[in-house]
């Protein structure tokens, strides 16, 4: 909520909710001036390169700033950002009438079959080594739900796709085994969405998972500013992603080791931490 605006501010009020876009763009670059802010030239991260959101009061210059509609409600507008990549990463393949697999079902990849469900995947594989991330991921939509730890992704999915593979694999994780598994449950000519970033360089069998598949490959990093948050806020407002669902704990801000505590565990959906001590 703003409690203060700077002079120079002209189109945002005292009292209006606002959502902060991560990516600090300068305006300016190439990218910039190319409608690609997103991968802008001087990128700064809001909570990387600058201090975060965690705290009572926040700066936030207004050309960052998204105007939330009044009827979202404010848990729902404080998770636009996640559902915001799973918009950018949707809007990158082909979903509807096509079979998806969503490799990490956390926040965003549930976020993601939520999505693919609204825009009419005809199956959607969901996998994660983390039973309750596969129980949110069933919630959000998902069809047909794999334990990596327990099945081969790769056989049951081949399985249920009578062997020819999902047209559209997403790559959430970051993890070395589920790029592989992905790029090997692609049928040919599908499209491989990574957005998963993996902690140390990956291996990756370029001929037979990419070239002889005739493979399309892309990243996709943050959201398009602002085409994917205009997007974000009519599938919100259509209610076509429940994002309540995903929203699965609440703290006190002061809590935050609790918190990161409980995420890292990966036996929550969406955490939501209040400033100001509100959550009841
Ligand atoms: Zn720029």
């Amino acid at each position: 909520k703003i409690m203060e605006v700077g002079k120079e501010v002209s189109d945002l009020r005292e009292g209006d909710i606002v959502s902060g876009e991560t990516h600090i763009f300068c305006g300016k670059c190439f990218q910039c001036r190319t409608g690609n802010a997103h991968i802008c030239e001087r990128m700064l991260l809001r909570g990387v390169d600058t201090d975060g959101c965690f705290a009572e009061y926040h700066v936030l210059n207004e050309q960052h700033a998204w105007l939330n509609d009044r009827k979202i409600p404010i848990e729902v507008a404080s998770a636009q950002e996640p559902l915001g990549n799973a918009v950018h990463a949707a809007s990158a393949a082909e979903i509807s009438g096509n079979s998806v697999a969503i490799f990490g079902c956390g926040p965003i990849g549930a976020c993601l079959i939520g999505l693919c469900k609204s825009f009419g995947a005809t199956k959607i594989f969901g996998i994660d080594i983390v039973d309750y991330r596969l129980k949110l991921a069933k919630d959000m939509g998902g069809d047909v739900l794999i334990d990596g730890s327990q099945q081969d992704p790769v056989k049951e999915i081949m399985r249920l796709t009578d062997g020819r593979g999902v047209d559209a694999f997403f790559e959430m994780s970051g993890a070395q085994p589920s790029f592989e598994e992905g790029f090997r449950v692609l049928r040919p000519g599908g499209t491989a969405i990574l957005f998963g970033l993996p902690s140390k360089k990956i291996e990756l069998d370029v001929a037979n998972w990419i070239v002889f598949k005739d493979a399309h490959v892309r990243g996709v990093f943050g959201r398009r500013l602002f085409g994917t948050w205009y997007k974000t806020a009519e599938v919100l407002k259509a209610g076509q992603v429940d994002l309540t669902r995903l929203i699965t704990h609440r703290f006190d801000l002061e809590e935050f080791s609790k918190a990161f505590a409980l995420m890292k565990s990966g036996r929550s959906g969406k955490i939501i931490m209040y400033p100001n001590k509100k959550h009841g």
